[in-house]
Parts: C-alpha cells; structure tokens; sequence
C-alpha cells in the first residue's frame, strides 16, 4: 500500500513528530540515543552502534560521545532496512508494519524470533522459554536460535560494513540470551567483507532496561 510506505504520517515534519510519540516509543521498546551517547562517554568509546531487541526492534548510533540521529531523522532506523543476504525461504519475509516485507525487525526483534519457533513448530512461546529449550537441546529450539543468531549477524555484518562501529551494544529482551555473544561473532566472518573481524560484541550496561531507560530519556527531552 503505498500511502503506509516511508512516511508513517505524510510530511517530513509529520515524521519528526511521530518518533517521539509515547506509542511509537511504546512499540519499538524505544530508540536508545541518548542512553547510547551517556553510556559511550562513560566507556569511552567513540563510535557505537546499539540495538534494542524487544518486543520490536530500534536502534542508534552515537559518535564521540554525542546520539547521532542524522540529516533525516532517521539515523539508526535499521530495523527497517531489509534482511540482507536472504535465502529463498526469507524472501520476501514477512509483513512489517511500515508497509515493507522483509525488515530486519520482522526477523531480529525478540516477536520475530517467537514467530520463526511458531514456523518451525506449530506453537507460540515467550521468547525466554525458547531461549532455555535451546540451552535444553530441544532440536526446534536450537534450530531457532541458530536461524535468529545468523540473521542479526548478517543484519549487523551491514552496520560493520558502513560504520565499523568501536562496539556493538544489543539491548532489549533477546540481550539476555547469553549464547548470541557466542554465535553472533562466529558468523560475522563470513558476511563482513575481507573476514576478519573482532568488533565487541556486548549486552547493554543496564540490560533489557536500557530500551526503557532510553525512551523516558528521550520523552523528557523532546515535551520540553
Ligand atoms: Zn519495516
């Protein structure tokens, strides 16, 4: 439908707007700017690239020390870039809200990874009870996990091509998944160009909060 592609609301200053809407904020559990810049100060690190992996999936960059949100306001809209390097069974992937199919959120955020157990098995579980079945060596689950973890690898193999970040922070419900920070790293040889890559691989430093955190931030800034 082309009238829902792009834009969510027409204008560019309609956009603006509507990403500090408490709803949007709400459904993507928060794009983490400005608790990105603090933390970045504080580790200081100059170029960081986080992602948040909630119920959707946001994300931001910061660079030396300060959130870079960029000349469209869309700096770090990244869960709406497209899956790359896809297989025939990802394509076109599913249905995004933005109008899209295929977005990275439909595959990265902690409800992509719920949906692809469902494919897989006929039924829905909470992210965390798929995450222990695979620690369990319950096959689907594992075979869940494996499919999730090479995706963001590719997903974030992107981010490293373009940004080469200092470090990556992942955030949001699926950062407690311990093995990602194993499994993640080991893809990224293959996608990221000329293989060799020891980019940091780190779970937020207030963990699945961080998102939260970074919304009430933000939401407090932009009512001013
Ligand atoms: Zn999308």
């Amino acid at each position: 439908m082309p009238g829902k592609r792009g834009t969510l609301n027409g204008s560019r200053q309609g956009r603006a707007a509507s990403r500090f809407e408490p709803a949007r904020l709400r459904k993507h559990g928060a794009t983490p700017r400005v608790s990105l810049a603090a933390w970045s100060l504080a580790a200081g690190k100059a170029v960081v690239f986080a992602a948040i992996l909630g119920t959707g999936t946001g994300a931001g960059v910061a660079l030396g020390g300060r959130p870079h949100v960029g000349r469209n306001g869309v700096g770090g809209e990244w869960g709406h870039n497209p899956l790359p390097w896809t297989t025939s069974e990802e394509t076109p992937g599913p249905d995004c809200y933005c109008g899209k199919r295929g977005c990275l959120e439909t595959w990265v955020s902690g409800t992509g990874f719920e949906n692809d157990y469902a494919r897989l098995t006929g039924t829905r579980l909470p992210g965390p009870d798929i995450a222990a079945r695979a620690e369990a060596g319950e096959p689907a689950a594992v075979t869940a996990l494996q499919r999730y973890a090479d995706r963001l690898a590719r997903g974030l193999a992107h981010v490293i091509g373009i940004l080469d970040p200092d470090v990556i922070v992942l955030g949001g419900g699926m950062s407690n998944v311990s093995a990602l920070y194993r499994l993640i790293p080991e893809q990224w040889g293959r996608w990221v160009f000329g293989a060799e890559v020891d980019t940091p691989l780190r779970p937020a430093l207030h963990g699945d909060s961080s998102g939260v955190r970074g919304a009430a931030w933000l939401w407090g800034e932009c009512s001013q």
